[in-house]
């Protein structure tokens, strides 16, 4: 995007050696930042949209971090439109309450979530009341990255975009961004395995354009979570099915557990929202009243 100024903007890819890479529509920009950037300490983190000067070829100077929309602090990036959180269907087993966690973490930081239910060539018949819990209020994608089963509808979803892969160990984030990502070769395999050939190697994360559109941290993100800190009023935001009744219930402030009248509880009777999801969801409100609060 070059404006009359012949200021340009665009978007940074990776940041290595005290470059910051930066493209803009098909050009890749080798930067230098302004001096101002170390007087004032602002960061420049992989993400941000910034404004930059060009110089002779394709070299030139950052002038300007634009606002950021959400900034992640693992992996640290800003301006991430979307998370796909990948869990297993089998090997290991998904895990209810750390997939609910993770959709609360990802509407807490405004990442929109995708999950991704992966290993569906394995024997997965006795998974699909699990599959139905999130279909009403999620996108979800049922996926095999060893057979490819569905990555066609993933590469979809990440077009245009920016994202985040995030999961448990185990569930094949590696494997299915070496299967988007021509030429990665993340290491796959066992934890035991992964920590034993890559103790030593730091990566920087990096956003990678994919073939066919759409930028993707080359890292998986967060693999687990504690429920992050709340006032319980707030639990119910982070529950789409239950937002959406939101101001419906006869107390105000309902916390949709022992009050009478409440709009969520008739949506989980006839079967509305999923029982299993609001059994999760006071559990969580269980956990949060339990926290010790200042
Ligand atoms: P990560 O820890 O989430 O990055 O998981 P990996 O990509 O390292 O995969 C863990 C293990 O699961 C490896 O042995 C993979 O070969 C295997 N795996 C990954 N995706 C699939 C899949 O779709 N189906 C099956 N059966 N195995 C898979
Ligand atoms: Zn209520």
């Amino acid at each position: 995007m070059n404006n009359n100024s012949g200021i340009v903007e665009g978007i940074v890819i990776k940041a290595f050696g005290g470059f910051y890479y930066v493209i803009d529509g098909g050009k890749e920009w080798e930067c230098s930042l302004r001096g101002h950037f170390r007087h004032e300490k602002q960061q420049v983190l992989v993400g941000d949209r910034v404004e930059l000067t060009p110089r002779h070829g394709r070299a030139g100077v950052v002038e300007k971090v634009l606002p950021r929309s959400t900034v992640l602090v693992r992996p640290p990036v800003a301006n991430v439109d979307q998370a796909v959180m990948v869990f297993a269907l089998r090997e290991p087993d998904p895990n209810p309450g750390l997939v609910d966690r993770f959709l609360i973490a990802a509407s807490v930081n405004r990442i929109e979530p995708i999950l991704c239910f992966n290993k569906s060539d394995l024997d997965v018949d006795t998974q699909l009341e699990f599959i139905a819990r999130y279909g009403q209020s999620f996108r979800v994608l049922v996926t095999s990255a060893k057979t490819g089963e569905g990555l066609d509808q993933l590469r979809e979803a990440l077009r245009d975009r920016v994202s985040v892969f995030a999961g448990p160990s185990g569930v094949g984030k590696s494997t299915m961004l070496n299967a988007l990502i021509p030429g990665l070769k993340l290491k796959t395999g066992t934890i035991s395995d992964k920590t034993k050939r890559g103790k030593h190697t730091t990566r920087h994360v990096e956003l990678i354009t994919l073939p066919a559109g759409g930028l993707v941290v080359d890292t998986p993100g967060f693999s687990s979570l504690d429920l992050p800190d709340m006032k319980q009023v707030d639990l119910a935001g982070h529950f789409p099915e239950m937002a959406e009744l939101q101001g419906e219930c006869y107390f105000t402030g309902c916390l949709h557990d022992q009050e009478p009248d409440c709009a969520v509880k008739k949506a989980v009777e006839s079967g509305v929202i999923q029982k299993s999801r609001h059994l999760q969801y006071l559990e969580f409100l269980g956990d949060l009243k339990g926290r010790k609060r200042f």
